[in-house]
């Protein structure tokens, strides 16, 4: 049996042994976070910690932090009508990027009509001026949304187009699901910012929206009055007791993944040394650390079941939808031609061993790739 390495932790990290067993030992013990009894109290304490860890690393207090059942629900809970920020007239538009996550793109709570999609560069970065201009074409009060980082390609938001919608007067939005933990939080400076606990090693099944001081957002479930009225639902203790832990974990350790960046840049080196007529996508833009998008003319359909085959676990364009190959909305918004897209292999690696696992990857890619492009 050939040893399984897997380069897909932009889709889901694996859970990290310390979040399993915080997240069984949650479990085991049961209780609801509303409850008053011992259980339940002891399920509240696991809830108001994590609430206290992550308002800590973004510098707000823990009456920020809403607790949801992951980052598409956070996305979605932002962006509506109605937030709004220092007691001002409430967000009546949406101003996003073609790059950004499908359950951003589909606009939430917008009217299709309300939402501007910015495009991007061949970098896959947005224009100051475009968004500039975006802004000042509509007097009505606007929500700007531009994810940290692209789940795709890794291409960062340049923060300073946060700072340039807040001084229009906008509130701002970051979908920081591929950031968090990858990048230090001040590379996230906006006034909502969306995180998931799957891609730092917690169970999937919980995420959170993070408010700064001054900025509201109506719920968008009612229910029982959980999440201090935010969010209806019981809260998911277990995947919140992971994700608690995770916190602590390399993978939430921005310093942890310093390494990572060295190696990922190896191999792309050594990658279009091997094969010169790879394209290697983001390359010129500030990325993530573990992550790296490249065609190599093989399509991406056929190289990831022989790299399955290999023992590799890699994934083609959004993770998101893995198990439905189909052609990445982020290269065509950066201007990469139909096919070349439909090769596109997207490696992206854990914050420990990425030396080696790029090394072995790359072995294989000669193995698997080169036969399918003769
Ligand atoms: N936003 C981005 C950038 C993502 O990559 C993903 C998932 O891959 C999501 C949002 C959705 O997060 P979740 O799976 O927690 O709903």
């Amino acid at each position: 049996m050939v040893e399984r390495l897997y380069l897909d932790w932009n889709a889901s990290a694996p859970t990290c042994p310390a979040a399993r067993e915080a997240a069984i030992a949650a479990l085991l013990a049961g209780g609801n976070a509303s409850s008053v009894h011992a259980e339940g109290r002891a399920s509240r304490g696991i809830v108001e910690t994590t609430r206290r860890a992550i308002g800590q690393r973004f510098g707000v207090s823990h009456e920020g932090v809403t607790f949801t059942s992951g980052g598409t629900e956070a996305n979605v809970m932002a962006l509506r009508p109605g937030v709004t920020r220092d007691g001002t007239a409430p967000v009546e538009r949406l101003i996003t990027a073609a790059t950004e996550h499908p359950a951003v793109l589909a606009g939430a709570g917008f009217h299709p009509h309300d939402v501007t999609v910015l495009p991007v560069d061949s970098d896959g970065r947005v224009r100051p001026e475009r968004l500039d201009a975006a802004l000042n074409a509509d007097p009505r009060p606007a929500l700007v949304s531009l994810m940290a980082a692209n789940n795709e390609t890794g291409i960062l938001t340049d923060p300073a187009l946060f700072t340039l919608a807040r001084e229009r007067g906008a509130v701002t939005h970051t979908d920081a699901v591929q950031a968090f933990g990858r990048v230090p939080e001040a590379a996230m400076p906006a006034d909502l910012v969306t995180v998931s606990g799957h891609k730092i090693g917690a169970p999937p099944g919980v995420g959170a929206l993070i408010r700064r001081a001054g900025v509201t957002v109506p719920p968008l479930i009612r229910g029982g009055g959980q999440e201090r009225g935010a969010r209806g639902g019981t809260e998911n203790v277990p995947a919140i007791a992971g994700l608690a832990a995770a916190l602590e974990g390399p993978a939430a350790d921005p310093l942890a993944w310093r390494d990572t960046e060295a190696a990922r840049n190896a191999f792309e080196a050594s990658l279009l040394e091997k094969f010169p007529e790879a394209t290697i996508f983001g390359r010129a833009a500030p990325r993530l650390p573990n992550t790296s998008l490249f065609a190599l003319g093989a399509p991406a359909e056929l190289a990831l079941i022989g790299l399955d085959l290999a023992g590799i676990a890699v994934s083609s364009g959004s993770a998101c939808s893995s198990g439905k190959v189909s052609v990445s909305h982020v290269l065509i918004a950066m201007g990469v031609s139909d096919a070349v897209a439909r090769c596109a292999i997207r490696a992206s690696v854990g914050p420990l061993g990425a030396e080696r696992a790029f090394e072995r990857f790359l072995v294989a890619l000669g193995e698997v790739i080169v036969p399918m492009t003769r």
